[in-house]
């Protein structure tokens, strides 16, 4: 069964359309890549779904309607980590791995989850008592990923993990998405301008350009369409 099922979605800011009919499907355990340039509109389709603005359209989630509430879809599993991470800068690494967990009242499996999250991101155990705002970004974007993991996604929708991270960190931020689609066992919706970031790991790849999905196909296929690799991939 499809986990996620968009269909037709359109929405707006005031008069503004931000996207026009997005229709994509992302199956269980897979990766699914949103690429575009600034302003297409990826932060709003991932804003949507995580019913942070309104939209019209239908969305299935798990062989269900997708509710309309934060709250409601993220105990449905549904999990966003932000672009821009919004954190809480004055707590430390700890506590900001525990709030995600917030809906969970497995407490064994809680500290396992931490325990797992800590291995993968052995900097975050090593600073597990810092405040989040006297890390690097690098390491802060680790917190806003494991802070998302520790509420056990079904679907993890990732916003531009590796914006303004220097290459060395990407590598890391990379290497840890590789080591979690091992550990947990969950699809992935990434929102990427990182073309390269954006084929590496996923199995397919949309593309928006104005809110409009203009290209879709597997990694392979449209890293050799000429447009992309003329647009995006610079060869
Ligand atoms: P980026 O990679 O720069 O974040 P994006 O693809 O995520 O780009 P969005 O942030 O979704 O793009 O923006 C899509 C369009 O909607 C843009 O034209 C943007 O100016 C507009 N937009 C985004 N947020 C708002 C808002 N709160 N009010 C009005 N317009 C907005």
């Amino acid at each position: 069964m499809t986990l996620l099922k968009i269909d037709d979605l359109h929405a707006f800011y005031g008069k503004a359309q931000a996207l026009h009919s997005v229709s994509l499907e992302v199956e269980p355990e897979a990766v699914v890549a949103v690429i575009g340039p600034n302003g297409a509109g990826k932060t709003t389709l991932l804003n949507a779904l995580s019913g942070l603005i309104p939209y019209q359209g239908e969305v299935q989630f798990n062989g269900q309607a997708l509710p309309r509430r934060p709250h409601e879809i993220v105990a449905r599993g549904l999990i966003h980590c932000p672009e821009g991470r919004h954190l809480f800068p004055y707590l430390d690494v700890r506590d900001n791995l525990a709030l995600g967990a917030y809906l969970r009242h497995d407490s064994a499996e809680v500290t396992r989850d931490l325990q797992t999250i800590e291995a993968l991101f052995p900097r975050l155990a090593e600073r597990r008592h810092q405040a989040v705002h006297t890390l690097s970004g690098g390491e802060q974007q680790m917190v806003a990923v494991g802070r998302a993991l520790m509420g056990r996604p079904k679907l993890l929708m990732l916003d531009e993990p590796t914006l303004g991270l220097a290459p060395i960190v990407c590598e890391d931020i990379s290497r840890a998405l590789g080591e979690i689609r091992q550990t947990f066992e969950m699809a992935i919706l990434l929102a990427e301008q990182n073309t390269g970031f954006a084929f590496a790991h996923a199995e397919r790849v949309h593309l928006l350009e104005t809110g409009q999905l203009v290209r879709e196909g597997s990694s392979d296929e449209l890293s050799e369409d000429p447009y992309i690799r003329q647009a995006y991939l610079g060869r």
